[in-house]
């Protein structure tokens, strides 16, 4: 189906009508145009605001994947030690990538319904000296909500770069770029945002950029053309302006409705959905709710049901939830409330199919 009366899949996230709406204009040559570079810089310093960030922050073309290959990439050379703390299948799955970039990785790992310790990740910091630490801030397919202040100061104790994937909650929960010193934060439009998946957008500190400038990776993904290529007026491909103009209308929505309302909005969204689900008997993954990300909340395939009978049933209502894969595949499911689906009249729409659904029963 194309789309759903009732979105609540965790990304990509259903694209408003003003967002949408931009996608309609006919753009010129965006490599040609002051007002397209104007754009550019206009839409940095609004994600400078919404991250906390005093450092630059690209926009790069690609989805939130591009911002997590190319900020590796770009400060990787083969051999480098990365020290990737794993929380979830994000978090793991980001030390598989550094080993496939050549680098010399050890992951501090927990389980999925666990969150970071870090004690444990300055312990192994401090045994394996990384030049790089990877963590991650809201791990989608688990649910779950990692501190990050702590693992910021660690990798200053041991002079490593800090990087971050907030794909999953930037704009729908604080991320605190500056404080948490995060060298490398990736963002991608199509979560918080509600934008397609057209944009990633990496903070990148002035020793991220130094990391840059020595390791010299050139690629599709590589950070470093866009240090100061946007205003020498060079960018290494031609942009999407429609997607840099769509992002500039979504940040203008975020900020106009102000941060603190914004994150007040995804924690009583997410808040309301544990009451109902625990009020339906279905068990909340994982059970210690001060681990939860207020962008998504994970929870057990209900007793009775499969995945797929469950998925099948929400379909056949005009619902979408997101089902899970590796370890929790067919045993946890995932109602995304992030951006435009933080929104609680459609959580209640949602959470009344579901107790309609399971008061039907499964289908023999
Ligand atoms: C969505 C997401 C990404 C990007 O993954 P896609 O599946 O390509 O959208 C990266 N990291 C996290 C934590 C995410 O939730």
């Amino acid at each position: 189906m194309l789309s759903y009366q009732i979105p609540l899949v965790p990304g990509p996230v259903s694209v408003p009508e003003a967002v949408r709406a931009v996608y309609q204009v006919d753009y010129a040559s965006a490599d040609l145009e002051e007002e397209f570079f104007a754009l550019y810089a206009a839409c940095e310093s609004k994600l400078q605001r919404v991250l906390g960030a005093s450092a630059a922050v690209t926009i790069q073309t690609g989805e939130g994947m591009l911002a997590l290959w190319g900020a590796l990439k770009s400060v990787i050379r083969p051999g480098d030690r990365v020290l990737a703390v794993g929380t979830g299948l994000f978090g793991y799955g980001i030390g598989d990538m550094a080993r496939q970039v050549g680098a010399e990785v050890e992951t501090v790992g927990f389980p999925f319904d666990a969150i970071v310790d870090p004690d444990a990740v300055r312990a192994a910091a401090l045994r394996f000296r990384p030049k790089l630490i990877t963590a991650v801030h809201c791990e989608t397919p688990s649910g779950t909500l990692n501190p990050l202040d702590e693992l910021g100061r660690i990798s200053r104790e041991v002079d490593a770069l800090f990087y971050v994937d907030f794909v999953a909650s930037g704009g729908g929960a604080p991320v605190d770029v500056d404080r948490c010193a995060i060298d490398l934060g990736l963002l991608g439009s199509q979560k918080v945002l509600s934008l397609p998946p057209d944009l990633s957008m990496v903070s990148v500190s002035e020793r991220a950029w130094r990391a840059v400038a020595d390791v010299g990776y050139a690629g599709y993904d590589a950070l470093a053309p866009w240090k100061d290529g946007p205003a020498r007026r060079y960018l290494p491909y031609t942009h999407n302006w429609s997607a840099v103009a769509a992002l500039d209308v979504a940040l203008d929505l975020l900020l106009d409705e102000g941060l603190e309302q914004a994150y007040a909005r995804h924690a009583s969204v997410a808040e309301r959905c544990r009451r109902r689900l625990e009020g339906m008997g279905i068990r909340l993954y994982p059970a210690q709710e001060a681990y939860n990300s207020p962008t998504v909340t994970a929870a057990y395939v209900p007793d009775g049901w499969t995945w797929p009978t469950l998925d099948g049933a929400l379909r056949a209502h005009g619902m979408a939830v997101g089902g899970n894969y590796g370890e929790l595949a067919g045993k946890v499911f995932r109602i995304g409330h992030m951006g435009s689906q933080a929104d609680l009249a459609l959580i209640e729409r949602g959470l009344d199919v579901l107790a309609q659904v399971l008061a039907a029963g499964a289908p023999a």
